[in-house]
């Protein structure tokens, strides 16, 4: 029967195979992404990951699944960069904080508001729950001092480091052998270390140290990692189903997180491992780092929709780099604008298990069933827009359908943007081929429009435009 539920298939990055979900619960999935880090705008590849969280909640609502969505605040630690980070100098969001003038507490704040705005945007449905690392101090000491009880930790004058030596299964979700391993964590300011590839738990805090709290070791912060471990645990449970970030995530932040859940709970806590690929600009990661970003934001000044953004992400497989240019924003404009003519028509009330609609969507759903393939999915989108068995009726109300995962707003009416790069100059010169009598010129100018996304009509008036 096609309107059974299809078995979804994931690619869990642990055990590398696509495999069935077999939620803990039957019906209910929970699902754990590791959230921004907020002493910086996100950009448009940070936001390609939540992205690909989105659809994969949405996906999971649209098959019939009841979802609960975790996804973290990091507002304090995150120690990635050797540079900016030592064990008594300022973590990313002291550094923001002195950087501007303001104190952590609003550095966090006004990061975490332009985020959000941001995934608003996009049109990223929000998390059931989306916990701050530091609300969660006492539980992560919690697990630091079972994991030291367990004997797979130990302190080094009020610091603690996880002791890799003592936990087997370290280097499982990477692929990475031990020895490897150190390439990820500092060695050179964690000198007091046993072994290179140990990572710290709780660090001793410096004098001039912003954000600290007392522990049972003294004055100190946590590492980067524990947040996950703490924050998961507490708000999904000991076990849960399906936990999310981007690839660089692997290692070390998710392998040290397996090694921290586990180790303190003595079993399995995430069933499903999943990783996004980059977003790249001219082939190279976009990073806060590298200078080469963009922000959902700062798109409709360059003449895009936020939305076309999403189509954009939503081209790609979530497990395949994906390059952001000129071009490809072109073509998602102009694939957006075909789905929203599509979806105008109005629709009224139909039985989409009807024929030939059930077969449409359980093929949508057979799509998004084989690990979120979503250029599937978006391919189907198009097959329905012009599908000649189907009513101008029945394809509105098909694509409106699909529309809850693909999730581009296509029965909206079309927010006003700013007009393209390079439309203003196009439009010019059609309307001096029309002057002309010259339509042959004014029909080509048109058409080029038409592919910037800008659909133009003619009035007694002039030139009147409309973005698609
Ligand atoms: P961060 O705030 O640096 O922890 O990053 C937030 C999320 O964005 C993490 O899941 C990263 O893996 C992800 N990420 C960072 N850079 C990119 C990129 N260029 N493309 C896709 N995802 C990224
Ligand atoms: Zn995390």
């Amino acid at each position: 029967m096609s309107d059974s539920p299809p078995q979804v298939r994931l690619h869990n990055t642990l055990t590398r195979r696509t495999e069935p979900l077999d939620p803990i619960e039957p019906g209910r999935v929970t699902i754990y992404t590791c959230g921004s880090t907020v002493y910086k705008y996100a950009h448009i590849g940070n936001l390609r990951t939540y992205l690909f969280g989105d659809v994969l909640h949405r996906t999971l609502e649209y098959l019939g699944y009841e979802v609960r969505y975790v996804k973290n605040i990091t507002d304090v630690g995150h120690m990635r960069d050797d540079q900016l980070d030592s064990l008594s100098g300022p973590d990313k969001i002291e550094l923001a904080a002195e950087t501007e003038g303001k104190s952590p507490a609003e550095i966090a704040a006004f990061y975490t508001d332009a985020w959000l705005e941001d995934e608003r945007l996009i049109n990223i449905l929000p998390a059931d729950l989306m916990p701050k690392a530091t609300d969660h101090i006492g539980e992560m000491i919690e697990l630091t001092r079972r994991l030291l009880e367990r004997s797979l930790a130990y302190e080094v004058d009020g610091t603690i480091y996880f002791d890799v030596s003592a936990f087997p299964a370290y280097g499982r979700l990477s692929g990475q052998k031990v020895e490897e391993t150190h390439a990820g964590h500092r060695v050179d300011v964690e000198a007091d270390k046993r072994n290179p590839a140990d990572f710290a738990l709780w660090k001793h805090a410096g004098e001039h140290r912003l954000m600290s709290w007392p522990s049972p070791w003294g004055e100190g912060f946590p590492g980067w990692h524990i947040e996950c471990s703490a924050m998961s645990i507490k708000h999904l449970g000991e076990r849960f189903d399906i936990h999310t970030g981007g690839i660089d995530l692997k290692f070390p932040h998710h392998e040290d997180e397996i090694a921290q859940s586990e180790g303190a709970l003595g079993h399995p806590v995430v069933s499903v491992w999943l990783h996004g690929e980059f977003l790249t600009m001219d082939d190279a990661k976009m990073a806060k780092s590298a200078g080469n970003i963009i922000r959902v934001a700062d798109l409709p000044a360059m003449g895009y929709e936020p939305l076309a953004f999403r189509y954009l992400a939503l081209t790609a497989h979530y497990r395949s780099k994906l390059d952001f240019t000129d071009a490809a924003m072109h073509a998602a404009t102009s694939g957006l604008a075909k789905l929203r003519r599509a979806a105008a028509s109005e629709s009224g009330t139909l039985d989409l298990s009807d024929e030939p609609m059930a077969t449409y969507r359980s093929r949508f759903r057979d799509a998004l069933s084989d690990d979120l393939a979503t250029p599937r999915a978006l391919a189907l989108a198009h097959e329905v827009a012009s599908a000649s068995d189907l009513t101008d009726r029945q394809r509105a109300a098909l694509i409106r359908d699909f529309d809850r995962v693909l999730g581009l707003s296509l029965d909206a009416p079309q927010p006003e943007t700013v007009l393209p790069d390079g439309a203003a100059e196009l439009l010019e010169r059609r309307a001096k081929a029309r002057a002309a009598r010259d339509f042959a010129a004014s029909d080509a100018l048109r058409d080029r429009l038409e592919e910037l996304g800008v659909e133009v009509r003619d009035t007694p008036e002039g030139q009147v435009t409309a973005r698609r």
